[in-house]
């Protein structure tokens, strides 16, 4: 929430992104839009491991890593065991987001890669300045972020186990930052953060996930703008028991399973139904690019989850006119939400240049 006040407060474009952004939410939670894809699409992710040579620790081991992708890939198919402590009214709600994660096998250039980059630096730590996306400030620069989910690994201080950009922000700084001990499930992983949930809990933001609190600090005044998830005061940390009742959300209490609290690692171990629909309308919206990739076959698609895709005409296409498959619909889109932000940045301007809009 820092960098994404930080950067409503520095970047008119990003304030105008997630306004659409937004907008785009609303419509698929009103039920006016809807998931175009039913299929699974898997995103490419380079690992950066930024490290000090004075704490070897912090240069991870690659299976630190394939625990950290393995995680993921449960936990975003509602495939991690531990979903069945669900408390039972909750259950029908629990959803599989149909997104699964694999290192990447090209690099930028189309070269081999095993989506490891490891880099040495002269920094002790890092914080939410973002250092670390950079290789002029001591990190690693950023594969384009448009083709692949960049998550660095380093020594994060303050506390912090890890930070995300929501989507609409920088390209340049686009990813999700973990504290190297609460990266994977085994090598530098220590309990009670060694469950890999930290990066679930990340990817959810990048997915344009609100931590289910509303993060009104315990007002009960805003909440995650998910339909099902139950309004709470504040967040919850440890492993509460159920139920934990607050503003009035009886008789069940706080959904403080979700991945989007911030309890330990084994308490957390669902997302709903009204999270996945919020992350469709991002990967249909302002992340639609890795929905097209996986549809066009680019080198970043994968054979294990490549089902055909669904040739759906979009509704309302006209009798006459050539019918839109998906890929066509979210290219659209795509070019939609673009021209909208830049009308509306024409308009901000027209303002602040004293001239009237057209
Ligand atoms: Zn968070």
């Amino acid at each position: 929430m820092h960098v994404h006040r930080r950067l409503l407060n520095n970047s008119m474009t990003y304030r105008a992104q997630r306004a659409r952004i937004e907008n785009r939410a609303l419509q698929y939670k009103m039920g006016r839009r809807g998931a175009a894809r039913d299929e699974v699409i898997t995103i490419p992710v380079v690992v950066h491991v930024v490290h000090h040579a004075k704490v070897p620790e912090q240069n991870i081991d690659d299976d630190q890593i394939r625990s950290q992708i393995d995680v993921l890939n449960r936990d975003f198919r509602a495939a991690n065991p531990d979903v069945s402590q669900v408390p039972e009214v909750w259950r029908p709600l629990v959803a599989d987001a149909r997104v699964e994660f694999r290192l990447a096998e090209h690099d930028p250039l189309g070269g081999a890669t095993d989506g490891i980059v490891r880099v040495e630096t002269d920094q002790d730590g890092f914080d939410t300045d973002d250092a670390v996306k950079a290789a002029a400030t001591g990190g690693a620069d950023p594969w384009p972020s448009d083709q692949y989910l960049n998550l660095w690994v380093c020594q994060l201080g303050g506390g912090l186990l890890g930070y995300a950009q929501f989507p609409g922000g920088p390209p340049q700084t686009d990813g999700v930052v973990i504290l190297y001990t609460a990266f994977g499930t085994t090598g530098a992983a220590a309990a009670p953060y060694d469950g890999g949930r930290t990066a679930t809990h990340e990817i959810g933001h990048w997915l344009d996930l609100l931590h289910i609190w509303g993060d009104d600090d315990g007002a009960c005044a805003s909440d995650d703008r998910v339909p099902d998830t139950p309004n709470q005061a504040d967040s919850n940390a440890g492993t509460p028991s159920f139920p934990h009742v607050t503003c009035d959300n009886g008789p069940n209490g706080d959904m403080f399973m979700n991945y989007m609290d911030y309890v330990d690692d084994r308490a957390m171990f669902m997302f709903t139904q009204g999270q996945s629909e919020r992350m469709d309308a991002c990967l249909e919206g302002a992340r639609a690019s890795f929905v097209v990739a996986h549809h066009t076959g680019a080198p970043a698609a994968q054979p294990a989850a490549a089902q055909p895709a669904p040739a759906k005409a979009a509704a309302g296409a006209g009798g006459n006119g050539h019918a839109e498959g998906p890929v066509e619909r979210l290219l659209h889109d795509t070019e939609r939400l673009t021209k909208e932000v830049l009308d509306e940045i024409h308009d901000a301007l027209g303002l602040v240049t004293g001239r009237t809009g057209t």
